[in-house]
């Protein structure tokens, strides 16, 4: 099951297989892995929670539910399985699940609540960039205003909201653009935390074709870097974790804003002072990695 790297030690729940849009052309990640996108019937997930009881015991302190966009079932759905699952795994202290920005502004208010009520603590969503050209051209399936309404809404139903943002994503043309609009996402919804990762381009992805027919000029390894300082430079987010929680970052850059701010641009700002064979020298050291 794919999680984020800070679900690494939770329970995995498969209350839905893929992902019910699979369209964003630099992902494919289900195609990649043979799971196309099916539903589950709620005896089923039921029973898989009490076959997890049974071989591992009361033992987790949070759980995620898998796979891509659970927030996209029903919420009766949804809070049935949550309220079995934490039932069955008293000890629970966070449960979380990806949800897409367009099922999140599909679900009302009381539906949210209901889920969240249920035991569903946070929502990570894919916002991976804020700008409308770039989510177009990258086939995201949602737009610059959803994502800040369905991320207002979706902490307005107490859950905490993570979003994911894609260093890279507007290529070397719209790189700017990218940067600001998303900045300006977080800092109208100022999620509870902000998590980055950088492009990885699998050679079987629609944006691959992109590339190869000149659709798509890929962001330099120092472009994402200063993507990395515009964004930082242009947030304004109090109380929002900060966290480039991802292999294959180049810098892993952490803090609290607004307080930290500073001591983050700092910290690039020393990278990118260090002489240029250095730079490339340590670019060339990190892997690329899903
Ligand atoms: S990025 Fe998320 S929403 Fe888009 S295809 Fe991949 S799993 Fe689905």
């Amino acid at each position: 099951m794919i999680r984020p790297p800070s679900e690494a030690k939770s329970l995995l729940v498969r209350v839905v297989r893929g992902c019910n849009w699979n369209r964003c052309n630099f992902c494919g990640i289900y195609d990649l892995f043979g799971t196309p996108y099916s539903t589950r019937e709620k005896d089923e997930v039921i029973r898989d929670i009490d076959a997890l009881y049974e071989m591992y015991g009361d033992i987790f302190r949070t759980a995620f539910l898998g796979d891509a966009n659970p927030l996209d079932l029903d919420a009766g759905f949804l809070a049935d399985v949550l309220r079995h699952l934490r039932r069955k795994f008293p000890r629970l202290e966070r449960v979380t699940a990806y949800g897409r920005a367009s099922s999140l502004s599909r679900k009302t208010a009381e539906e949210l609540s209901l889920i969240h009520e249920a035991g569903l603590d946070r929502v990570h969503v894919g916002l991976e960039s804020g700008s409308n050209r770039v989510l177009k051209f990258q086939m995201k399936g949602t737009s610059h205003r959803q994502l800040i309404d369905a991320g207002k809404k979706a902490m307005a139903s107490g859950m905490e909201l993570s979003y994911y943002f894609l260093l890279g994503l507007g290529g070397q043309d719209l790189w700017e653009e990218h940067v600001n609009e998303s900045a300006a996402v977080f800092n109208e919804v100022k999620p509870h935390f902000i998590r980055v990762r950088r492009l990885f381009i699998h050679p079987l992805s629609r944006l691959s074709g992109k590339i190869q027919a000149g659709e798509f000029r890929e962001q330099t390894p120092e472009g994402t870097v200063r993507e990395l300082r515009g964004l930082i430079a242009g947030l304004d987010s109090e109380g929002t974790t900060f966290t480039c929680d991802h292999a294959n970052n180049y810098l892993q850059v952490h803090g609290r804003l607004n307080a930290d701010k500073s001591r983050m641009l700092e910290f690039i700002d020393s990278f990118l002072g260090l002489p240029e064979g250095e730079r490339i020298a340590y670019y060339r050291s990190i892997p690329s990695v899903i």
